[in-house]
């Protein structure tokens, strides 16, 4: 076996060990497996690290951001739970991975960075992939996006110390949000949020580490 990136046998393995690695972190919906075989993270990686695409860890992209761990992407998408219908908001679109999966999924997807060099990046892997139901923005995304709002579901990809109140305003009754809480140098948990009739529920999934929701736009 040769490890040169461009070798179709080598990168046919490849794509199947990170299926089976998907899987056996516990991504087992098969809709939100199925998004993942068809939607490939070497286009979301670049340079140096773009050989290490399939491994199932997080890796920097511009910015001094990163793409997350694809199990986790996994994870929280199947979290998310989103149907044919479903208009969702993604905060924190980074590379555009998260964002072009949740398109396979979703009726339509808003995703927002305060990067707008990140933010332009995705939007030409969109264009190129034919995603016509993906709009991404520039964006504090901890204000939420009101003009599109209210959402079925709201993911979150940068940490907050707690669910941003507009965020939660956003979410139609139903509705869901999956985000990672805590602070950026400490344990962060996985939590789902459902909007009830009445009010919120909270579930904590899991521990997980993301780079943190950060106010206002960035500079580049
Ligand atoms: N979902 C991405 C990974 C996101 S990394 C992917 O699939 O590649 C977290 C992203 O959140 C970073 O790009 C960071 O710039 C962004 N971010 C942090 N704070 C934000 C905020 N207030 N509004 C919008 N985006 C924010």
């Amino acid at each position: 076996m040769t490890d040169h990136p461009d070798d179709p046998e080598d990168l046919a393995e490849r794509k199947m060990r990170f299926l089976f690695a998907l899987r056996s972190r516990g991504v087992t919906d098969a809709r939100v497996l199925t998004a993942m075989e068809k939607v490939d993270r070497g286009l979301f990686v670049r340079g140096i690290f773009a050989a290490r695409a399939y491994e199932d860890m997080p890796l920097p992209i511009a910015c001094g951001q990163t793409i997350s761990q694809p199990s986790v992407v996994g994870l929280m998408t199947q979290a998310l739970n989103v149907g044919p219908r479903d208009t969702v908001l993604e905060v924190g679109t980074g590379s555009g991975y998260q964002a072009a999966i949740l398109a396979q999924l979703a009726r339509r997807v808003y995703t927002v960075d305060r990067w707008r060099r990140l933010v332009r990046e995705a939007q030409d892997i969109f264009r190129q992939l034919g995603l016509v139901n993906v709009t991404a923005m520039t964006a504090d995304g901890s204000h939420g996006l009101p003009d599109q709002a209210p959402f079925d579901r709201i993911i979150v990809t940068a940490a907050a110390e707690d669910p941003p109140g507009p965020l939660l305003q956003q979410l139609k009754p139903g509705g869901i949000m999956v985000l990672p809480v805590g602070q950026s140098d400490a344990v962060q948990h996985l939590i789902k949020v459902t909007r009830g009739e009445k009010g919120f529920d909270y579930e904590e999934l899991r521990q997980v580490r993301f780079v943190p929701l950060v106010e206002g736009l960035g500079n580049e």
